[in-house]
């Protein structure tokens, strides 16, 4: 074998002019990504080259010719551009937001008051592959939003080596996937310096080996997003692999992955001094930062684990979003023990002791979103639908409070306008509302403007998106052919693709295989009659990956492309390769009708259909996740026909004959409806009610007000008062949870009289008095609430709570009163709990008479 010759490599970037080094500058920050004007600017220096390199000015930057350069320095034009765009950039830094207190006055953000947020993905432009579907997004968009809001939040993830792969389908239909190195000196990231200006690095011990972490940072706007890597020359070969892929298989490889995320951002936490007030873990995937955070409080202040535990409590966020057990993070005991197990003795706990925090139903798995719950005091679901599901999910964790008391929120996902409204539609945006609704999401006087938009100007604005989405697909469809080597045919069917002119209709979302994206396929013969109508013409475009291990995935997109060459329609039922942020912004943008048809409820959210609706597409959806929040009959369609269906090809069949129905019968009768001009006003109706009924309610500012309003600041306020006094609070409220928890198996319903009896029938309105004796241990009465508990319905019930009458020295007397209300099949009980606000883990003390 010849001798291999070792190249160094070095990158060499053309000189930018001087009058040019604001483009530097502004291409360093994400801002320029989603700012239109920004965007524009970059554009017009190579508008090819542009979207050769994926919209990533720093890589157009490094790639320009050096003469186009000098050029542009001469162009009076092109510098006054770039003058107002960095202005403009200037003038978003200084942007101060701030909150309406409780007097509702407006108050600046405390910015000593810090949210660190965790996510193991991050979606914030096409550039930067370090994440793989709707996660993601909704942690870049939260970031994004934070930044425009001016909250002080800072982020914290994995930089991926490879990061999620590119799809490329093979000639035969089937996904192959395919990665690529990174090269992050051409993209919008950098590596954090120390004091000394070298390279930081963190140290956190795996199995008593040292693992170093290289620490990069992406400016988001005005947020700092951190990310760690452990590609380091002086890690072992087998640490410098961890961090080289995003949502590995391999379980261990995941683990070592969810250690560095949470260890190392708490090293880094400390490194520089960032002292946050609240913890967000985005999902369970970093819910290790509460051992983490454990063993630091309990070395820097003494506390003990349940104070430490309260501490954390009361400031740490936990966002859930997946309905399915299956679907949620968790690790055999014997490999979190091997990995954790010397960490958490110095708890003072034994390892199985601790793992209950992280066990649900006694199942032998430590679950991280059970840990995550355990250690939280917000916590929410991503709809309302979803904390619906996530409390009779998570119901076993606090089995003795009612299930609809499980406390988990419901705080709605949103979508960052500017980074998916298409910039026709931003254009009308800005002339029609003016610009504050980038900085704020919930003024209806703002976003009612929409509704004045004239129905020219929305259907213009969207038809030329849609011509360009129709030639950007031709161009994918081209460069994925010629990979196949396929001959002259295939590209007549490549330039005839899609019609700008024809009712589009997109799909595109990750491959799981409760999305159903092959559910249209149900009854072939009926989608081809679609298909071939040539007086109302109709196409599809799919976009989506399956992950690398879901072979049922990977079969419906073989089965999409299949039935598409098999009945030679494949010039309208068109599978797009490889989606992405930049596939997913041309979808949303250009097509007519978002097609969404998951089983029902195991769509937590959803954000595609918000994306899609705010720019006028009209969603068709199954009314899962968001969508029943939205639907109101004049802003889309909803599939509810396999509604309660326990047979899954029953469920399946009623719901695609349905979706073919609404086609037939509504969607395209009302697209097809045109005046002498060829516009379709009743359907352009339809798509101001969308545009005005989304951005108003899902746009990202008001999702973040929402986590604002409901956890962050009451956080905030709650760890304030702990921490008074050198703690004196925290101190108090854990003396009270020791006398409590000591005395609480004493506590007893001795008798409890009401003057309702079971299974009579009563009449609503009248008064019903009631009467319990507790045993109450020598607790003092003041500690325990005794309740009675009024079950109106599934969902409604009432809390009376009882009096104290007389206390000796062993009992209490109580008694109270309360109105029967409504009608039908109605419930009681009688419960004692100690008060809520001297014992946190009140969930777990809740006694029942009955
Ligand atoms: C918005 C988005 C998603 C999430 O879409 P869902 O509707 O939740 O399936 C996934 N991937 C990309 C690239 C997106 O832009």
């Amino acid at each position: 074998m010849p001798n291999r010759i070792n190249f160094k490599d070095i990158y060499v970037k053309p000189q930018l002019p001087k009058k040019l080094q604001k483009l530097s500058e502004l291409a360093q920050n994400i801002w320029s990504t989603w700012d239109t004007d920004a965007y524009r600017l970059y554009s017009r220096i190579d508008p090819y080259l542009f979207r050769k390199f994926q919209h990533n000015p720093i890589k157009l930057l490094q790639m320009i010719p050096e003469t186009r350069l000098k050029e542009l320095s001469q162009q009076n034009g092109f510098l006054h551009e770039l003058d107002s765009v960095y202005n403009k950039f200037q003038n978003y830094l200084k942007y101060k937001g701030s909150y309406l207190d409780d007097s509702g006055k407006h108050q600046d953000f405390d910015t000593s008051q810090k949210i660190a947020y965790f996510s193991m993905e991050f979606g914030l432009h096409e550039s930067l592959p370090i994440y793989s579907g709707g996660l993601g997004i909704l942690s870049g968009d939260h970031l994004k939003s934070a930044s425009d809001l001016g909250l002080p939040l800072t982020g914290f993830g994995l930089l991926y080596r490879y990061g999620y792969f590119f799809q490329k389908i093979d000639m035969n239909g089937y996904q192959r996937e395919v990665y690529e190195e990174n090269e992050w000196y051409s993209k919008p990231v950098k590596k954090v310096k120390d004091e000394n200006g070298d390279d930081l690095t963190l140290q956190i011990s795996i199995l008593n080996q040292p693992l170093f972490l290289k620490v990069w940072q992406i400016k988001v706007g005005k947020i700092p997003l951190y990310l760690l890597d452990t590609n380091l020359e002086k890690n072992s070969t087998e640490f410098q692999k961890i961090t080289d892929y995003l949502y590995v298989s391999d379980k261990k490889t995941r683990l070592l992955q969810e250690i560095v995320l949470a260890f190392g951002s708490l090293e880094l936490i400390k490194k520089l001094d960032l002292n946050p007030a609240i913890y967000h873990m985005n999902e369970g995937h970093s819910a290790f930062i509460v051992i983490k955070r454990l063993l630091d409080l309990i070395e820097s202040h003494n506390f003990n684990l349940e104070t430490a535990a309260n501490y954390i409590r009361s400031t740490s966020v936990f966002t859930t979003h997946t309905p399915v057990p299956a679907g949620n993070e968790k690790f055999e005991l014997s490999l979190v023990e091997k990995y954790l197990g010397s960490h958490i003795e110095k708890l003072g706990v034994s390892f199985t002791d601790f793992a209950k925090y992280a066990k649900v139903n006694n199942e032998p798995a430590f679950s991280l979103p059970a840990l995550a719950i355990r250690f939280s005091n917000f916590i929410n679901g991503v709809s309302k639908l979803h904390s619906q599901v996530s409390q009779a999910m998570w119901h076993d964790i606090y089995p003795k409070i009612y299930e609809k008391e499980m406390p988990i929120t419901a705080i709605t996902n949103g979508v960052h306008t500017q980074s998916w409204l298409s910039r026709p539609i931003t254009r009308l945006f800005d002339r029609y509302l003016g610009t504050e609704y980038t900085h704020t999401g919930d003024k209806e006087n703002i976003w009612k403007n929409i509704l004045a938009i004239p129905s020219i100007e929305i259907w213009e604005a969207h038809q030329q998106r849609k011509e360009q989405m129709v030639s950007f697909i031709r161009n994918v469809l081209k460069n994925s052919l010629m990979h196949k080597g396929a001959g002259r045919s295939s590209s007549e069917i490549i330039n005839n693709s899609l019609n700008p002119a024809h009712l589009t209709v997109g799909f595109a979302r990750r491959f799981a295989t409760y999305k159903r994206a092959n559910l249209i396929l149900q009854d072939k013969a009926r989608l081809l009659k679609l298909l071939l109508n040539s007086e109302k013409p109709i196409q599809f475009v799919f976009a989506g990956k399956a992950h690398p291990a879901d072979e049922k995935g990977k079969a419906m997109i073989k089965n999409i492309i299949d039935f598409a060459k098999a009945n030679n329609v494949q010039d309208k039922f068109v599978f797009v390769e490889n989606y992405d942020m930049n596939i997913g912004r041309h979808l949303v943008q250009g097509v007519d009708v978002w097609l969404n048809n998951p089983i029902k409820p195991l769509e937590a959210s959803g954000t595609s259909g918000m994306k899609a609706g705010m720019n006028g597409a009209l969603n068709l959806s199954v009314p899962d996740g968001w969508w029943p929040e939205c639907y109101n009959k004049e802003n889309g369609w909803a599939i509810t026909a396999g509604e309660g269906m326990e047979d899954p090809n029953v469920r399946d069949t009623l719901e695609a004959n349905q979706i073919y129905e609404l086609l037939e019968n509504e969607v395209l009768p009302l697209y097809y409806d045109r005046d002498q001009n060829n516009i379709p006003h009743n359907w352009i109706e339809m798509m101001r009610n969308s545009m005005y009924d989304v951005s108003r309610n899902f746009n990202i500012h008001k999702m973040l007000k929402n986590y604002i309003n409901k956890f962050y600041l009451p956080g905030i306020k709650l760890i304030q008062k702990m921490k008074k006094d050198d703690f004196a609070h925290l101190k108090e409220f854990d003396k009270t949870e020791r006398m409590i928890s000591e005395a609480w198996p004493e506590v007893e319903i001795v008798d409890f009289k009401i003057n309702l009896q079971e299974k009579t029938i009563v009449d609503s309105g009248q008064k019903i008095e009631a009467t319990a004796v507790l045993k109450c241990a020598n607790l003092p009465a003041e500690l325990i609430e005794t309740e009675v508990f009024y079950k109106i319905g599934e969902d409604h019930f009432k809390l009376i709570s009882l009096n104290l009458q007389k206390q000796s020295q062993t009992t209490a007397e109580y008694s109270g009163s309360f109105q029967l209300v409504a009608s039908g099949k109605q419930s009681f009980n009688l419960r004692v709990k100690p008060k809520k606000f001297c014992c946190k883990k009140f969930y777990e003390y809740i006694k029942w008479y009955f």
